[in-house]
């Protein structure tokens, strides 16, 4: 089974270790970072599934930190968890409206957090009531499996599909082959990355006709997002 990645940002080290001994080791795999740069430093190699972030840090405020990352196009889509000692209502809005998608206020037990993070994990996209995902003259009838560019039918193999699915349903959100593997394929499945990108390439090659094709992006060292509708504010 495939870890959850988290990457704490506190410098209480207290706290760290904290959370270290209490979430589950089979479950979550944590990176610690006691500054905003060391943080930065683990985020150049790996991207988390969740951030665990303190509100007052050494060198960077925790708000001050959560607008670099939303701004940053690999890493501005990473669910943020807001850890804070001020207990006031208007700093907790204030951490939400700058981005964080929850907060929870110190002292704070492991076992809220956890239930948190899965809540935040498992909160999906809300589809379409009609079964349609569009995106500009891309359609996919979620009901029926069936896709169309221009309303010409494209064929696709199951897993083509999946992969297309996923990311129309994600759209402007690098994720790491390692990441379209455990959504694709399952948690649990064994499955090369280079696999990935071989499906990568043969879905492109179904949507270049259309030239649909260049919306799969390839991010360098990364892996891959898909461009979103273009009228969609980013
Ligand atoms: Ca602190």
């Amino acid at each position: 089974m495939k870890k959850i990645t988290i990457l704490v940002i506190e410098d209480e080290e207290a706290i760290r270790d904290m959370l270290r001994f209490s979430m589950p080791q089979s479950e979550f795999h944590l990176f610690d970072a006691d500054s905003t740069s060391s943080a930065m430093a683990i985020l150049a190699h790996h991207i988390p599934d969740l951030i665990i972030l303190d509100w007052m840090l050494p060198d960077k405020s925790g708000i001050e930190f959560i607008k670099f990352i939303r701004k940053q196009e690999i890493i501005r889509n990473i669910p943020i968890i807001m850890l804070t000692a001020k207990a006031e209502e208007e700093n907790k809005v204030k951490g939400l409206m700058v981005g964080a998608d929850d907060y929870l206020t110190k002292p704070f037990s492991p076992n809220e957090l956890v239930a948190r993070i899965k809540t935040i994990l498992r909160r999906g996209p809300i589809k379409s009531t009609t079964g349609e995902i569009k995106i500009d003259n891309l359609i996919i009838n979620t009901n029926t499996c069936h896709v169309t560019i221009n309303s010409h039918w494209i064929q696709l193999t199951p897993i083509e599909y999946k992969i297309l699915h996923f990311f129309t349903l994600h759209p402007n959100k690098t994720y790491t082959r390692d990441q379209l593997i455990t959504h694709v394929w399952g948690r649990n499945a064994y499955i090369d990355e280079r696999t990935i990108d071989a499906q990568i390439k043969r879905l492109r090659s179904k949507l270049r006709i259309h030239g649909y094709h260049v919306r799969i992006k390839t991010v360098r060292g990364v892996g891959y997002y898909f461009l979103g509708d273009s009228d969609e504010k980013k």
